[in-house]
């Protein structure tokens, strides 16, 4: 405790305009060269668990720094422990898509930073949040019935993992208030339903919202099924659990699942939905950026059955981390859920039922000010911007897929539906081995690629399971990600395999 005999820092002034202009354009100028650079660093960073922990001072600094020193350190101990999403060579997870004009609005957002928690705390940012939504219900033609003309409405949450939790908080009110007395009984009851497919995080939100886990049906995809939900097996799955006094709550339908980009059939899968009086959410958390273009729309046909739909900007749609745009066909059911009304809150707007406080359509109370970051995006890039954007990945993939296919030491094992590829080293490339290589082999082989691949540094992919099969995912969207940068892969894979299989 010897910091009582510091000096006071009389002249500090955290928000200076000046002083902003000056250190801002330091950090525009420092990122604009990160991007000139990119291509040099190591794509999957190489650094060993500990590195950073192990080099920074053990305490917080007492003085104030300069923005020189502090950029100086970003650029020799942050950006080692950096990946490269943004690298041209990322083909890894699912894309996260930076561009001009999120920077920019991120920046205008925070430099405003109001907190929207309801419409009087800063109207701009509730009505330009329903203005986007809507411009975005538009684009992907959703039916009026999510629109907030009708009962509907679209609110901006920061993740996937956040629209299932309070759709099905939603759903489970909906539910617990249809059958009245005995909650606690009740909610033992409750049934979700999704694929094997699913992305994990469905799961985490009924953990975190009260469903039994052993009342979560992953129901068994097939590959000879290209990966969707049976809408057979569905109904054999609810109809048994009905039997059992059990009460249907729930079904998520994947269009785009995470491991292949499969696409859940939605018109008959939402018929289902509702004639068990189950609440139907749609995640099309990465491969909704796609139905803007025409050619995908019909991934999205049934939609109109269910009762919410969620897709994530921050993926596939030139938008930085976090914007996930959630739609529900009745927004009372999302408020009567979520809604909160403290005295320190009250105001004659919300009192009048005028507006939309967008606290009672998420978790938490504060929020930033995402939609200006849409707004930007869309406006500096246009719908046809976008669209070509979306095409030109489409494009790519297809370029790779075709390779690959022309190859026969290679396998494509899944049908391509967006701009993702997965493949593997074929049982029969091994001529040692005249009637193919187990699956294990394959496995085995493929997994070696993978490493010796990303090992490089130049290019970064991840991998699947998929029946016992091991699959390189290669996901095109990076936003600097072009043409020759997808030769270079296929380079690089003709390259690193000819040298595993002469071993
Ligand atoms: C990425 C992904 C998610 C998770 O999204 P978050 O916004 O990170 O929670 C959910 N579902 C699918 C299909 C995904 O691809």
């Amino acid at each position: 405790m010897g910091s009582h005999n510091i000096e006071p820092l009389n002249m500090m002034n955290p928000l200076d305009p000046e002083e902003f202009r000056r250190q801002a354009h330091l950090v525009v100028d420092f990122i604009a060269d990160y991007y000139s650079n990119i291509e040099q660093y190591p794509v999957c960073s190489q650094v060993e668990p500990g590195y950073l922990t192990k080099t920074m001072p053990k305490s917080a600094p007492l003085r104030p720094e300069p923005i020189e020193t502090i950029l100086q350190d970003v650029n020799k101990h942050i950006i080692p422990g950096i990946t490269h999403w943004q690298s041209p060579g990322f083909f890894g997870y699912f894309p996260s898509s930076a561009s001009t004009g999120s920077f920019l609005g991120e920046m205008l957002l925070t430099g405003f930073n109001p907190v929207g928690f309801n419409w009087l705390a800063s109207p701009a940012a509730t009505e330009l949040e329903m203005v986007v939504m809507e411009w975005l219900l538009k684009l992907l033609q959703l039916p009026e019935s999510f629109s907030f003309s009708s009962d509907g409405g679209g609110v901006i949450h920061g993740s996937t993992c956040e629209s299932f939790v309070c759709t099905l908080v939603a759903a489970r009110e909906k539910k617990l208030n249809q059958f009245g007395t005995n909650r606690s009984d009740t909610l033992g009851k409750l049934v979700v339903y999704c694929s094997d497919q699913t992305h994990f995080s469905l799961q985490k939100a009924c953990q975190i919202v009260g469903i039994n886990l052993s009342n979560v049906r992953s129901i068994k995809t097939k590959m000879s099924m290209n990966f969707q939900l049976s809408p057979d097996a569905l109904t054999m799955a609810v109809e048994s659990d009905v039997r059992a006094g059990l009460i249907p709550l729930y079904v998520c339908f994947t269009v785009g699942t995470t491991p292949t980009t499969a696409a859940d059939p939605l018109l008959i899968l939402s018929e289902i939905a509702k004639r068990f009086d189950m609440w139907a959410h749609v995640d099309a958390a990465y491969a909704g950026s796609a139905c803007i273009c025409p050619e995908f729309r019909h991934f999205l046909d049934g939609v109109e059955g269910v009762n919410s739909f969620s897709f994530n900007l921050h993926k596939w749609f030139l938008t930085t981390q976090q914007c996930c745009c959630l739609w529900v066909k009745d927004r009372t059911d999302l408020t009567k859920a979520l809604s909160t009304n403290p005295e320190l809150l009250k105001n004659k707007a919300s009192d009048t039922n005028k507006v939309v406080d967008y606290k009672d359509w998420q978790i938490a109370l504060g929020r930033r000010f995402r939609a200006m970051k849409i707004w930007m995006v869309i406006r500096s890039y246009g719908v046809i911007g976008l669209q070509e954007h979306i095409r030109k990945h489409v494009k790519l993939a297809k370029h790779f897929e075709a390779l690959l296919v022309a190859d026969n030491k290679f396998e494509v094992v899944v049908p391509r539906n967006f701009a993702m590829v997965c493949f593997r080293i074929s049982p029969f490339a091994l001529a040692t081995v005249a009637n193919g290589c187990s699956d294990e082999e394959s496995n085995r082989l493929t997994q070696a690629l993978l490493e010796s691949l990303n090992g490089s540094g130049l290019v970064y992919m991840t991998h699947a399971m998929i029946e016992g099969i091991y699959v390189i995912r290669v996901a095109i969207g990076a936003t600097l990600t072009d043409e020759k940068h997808v030769n270079m892969l296929w380079d690089m894979v003709q390259g690193h395999v000819s040298g595993l299989l002469a071993k």
